[in-house]
């Protein structure tokens, strides 16, 4: 079997129950949850604002194909585009992240007949699908090389790691300017559409600076390029506003979202632009794309993120944990360097400040002896990293749950200095 769970995987916690920041497993642990399940949970798990409605949606109708309209799908959609940026009015359904970014794929490229190109960042993350992979940083040993589509990868800026030592500003510029070289003279064949994270995300937490999303929304429309943003980890409340869009004061095409917005249901899509042409009948058709009790869970949802107040809740616990865990990087040499924006908070672990050679093991002993004290860590294994500690609870987390994560980490973070782990 493949991904069989009774093989292997000795360590997984098996959970039974959960309930706004805290899971508890089969042993009737408890544990306070940083990751909330790869931050989907904005809204914390199991609401029972979100169960109620999903409950009642069973009641109802579970399974319509994309044929047909469901009373959720419609209410679903006129709520997203109240709050979608600029003129993002149209919305696309389907289950997976990895999904929705395909559905933007295919939009751009229709919308640009005769264009063969994507442009990528060499750090994104899209996904887990055929293309989606592609479209990521090169999967190491990667045994689907031979069906996949090639991307063109272009450099970034990283304000933690800037090349050669370079200025932020400076090399944000350089990046520019090696993406519309590229544009030029990289490829045959046209650029259909550029894609990226606004804060990138699986890739290492990668803050992009202000004037680089700027200036490849610049290029974008110098060289009339679709730009997608995939915001299926930033989206609904996570950086402090509903959408990076919003806090950068920039409107992309095509936006992606997913994770936060089902309130644990799955679910995941695409606003576009009204400018755009959308799909014709069996161009972007999935047999439970618009899973009516996952539209009805998401309408909760975000009636609840909007009602609590959630992004500001985002901001205040963000502004909280990175002060505090710039204090903390004070005292615990560890600790290389502290991101936001909002709760999309995380560190980076390094064995020495100033060559920034990862502390792979140490991240590792982290989410170890976190987990042994209830509180449970977000990892970053991908892009050759592994040394970031994701602190991302839900956004509705409170104060005291806030502060009992960072004072766990803090806890951990001596006792892994003290062993002389790195
Ligand atoms: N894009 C981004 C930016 C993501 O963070 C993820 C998931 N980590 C995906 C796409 C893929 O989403 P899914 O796992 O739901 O397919």
């Amino acid at each position: 079997m493949i991904h069989d769970p009774l093989e292997g995987d000795e360590g997984k916690i098996t959970l039974v129950r959960a309930r706004g920041s805290l899971v508890w497993d089969d042993q009737g642990r408890e544990y306070l949850d940083c990751t909330s399940q790869a931050w989907s949970n904005n809204l914390g798990a199991n609401d029972p604002r979100v169960v109620k409605a999903a409950i009642a949606q069973m009641q109802e109708i579970t399974h319509a194909r994309p044929n047909f309209n469901t009373l959720p799908l419609l209410e679903l959609t006129a709520k997203l585009r109240q709050i979608a940026p600029g003129d993002l009015n149209r919305i696309g359904y389907c289950l997976h992240g990895s999904l929705a970014v395909e559905m933007a794929i295919k939009l751009a490229f229709k919308n640009k007949p005769g264009r063969h190109n994507l442009i990528v960042l060499q750090d994104a993350y899209h996904g887990r699908s055929i293309t989606t992979m592609a479209a990521s940083w090169p999967h190491p040993d990667n045994p689907f090389l031979p069906i996949q589509p090639r991307f063109v990868r272009v450099p970034h800026p990283d304000p933690y790691r800037p090349r050669l030592g370079m200025d932020v500003e400076a090399e944000s510029k350089l990046c520019l300017y090696l993406l519309e070289e590229t544009i030029a003279k990289g490829v045959d064949g046209g650029v259909a559409a550029i894609m990226l994270e606004p804060i990138m995300g699986n890739g290492g937490h990668i803050e992009l600076p202000l004037s680089f999303l700027k200036g490849v929304r610049d290029i974008c429309d110098r060289h009339d390029i679709v730009l997608i943003w995939d915001e299926i980890q930033s989206c609904f409340g996570r950086t402090g506003k509903m959408f990076a869009a919003d806090l950068y004061g920039i409107v992309p095409d095509i936006m992606t979202f997913g994770k936060g917005v089902g309130g644990g249901f799955p679910l995941a899509g695409i606003f576009a632009s009204d400018r755009l042409q959308g799909f014709e009948s069996g161009e972007d058709a999935l047999t439970f794309g618009q899973f009516p009790v996952a539209m009805a869970a998401a309408v909760a949802t975000v009636d609840a993120i909007i009602s609590d107040g959630l992004c500001d809740k985002a901001r205040e616990h963000g502004a909280y944990a990175t002060q505090r865990l710039a204090e903390m990087s004070e005292r615990r040499k560890l600790i290389g360097h502290v991101r936001g924006p909002g709760l999309f908070v995380s560190v980076e672990l390094v064995k020495d400040r100033q060559t920034k050679e990862p502390a792979r093991k140490a991240a590792s002993e982290v989410y170890r002896r976190g987990a042994a004290k209830g509180v449970l860590f977000g990892e970053s294994r991908y892009a050759g990293l592994g040394n970031l500690i994701k602190v991302k609870p839900p956004l509705d987390c409170t104060h005291e749950q806030m502060s009992h994560a960072l004072d766990i980490l803090d806890e951990v973070l001596g006792s892994i200095e003290a062993d002389g782990i790195a």
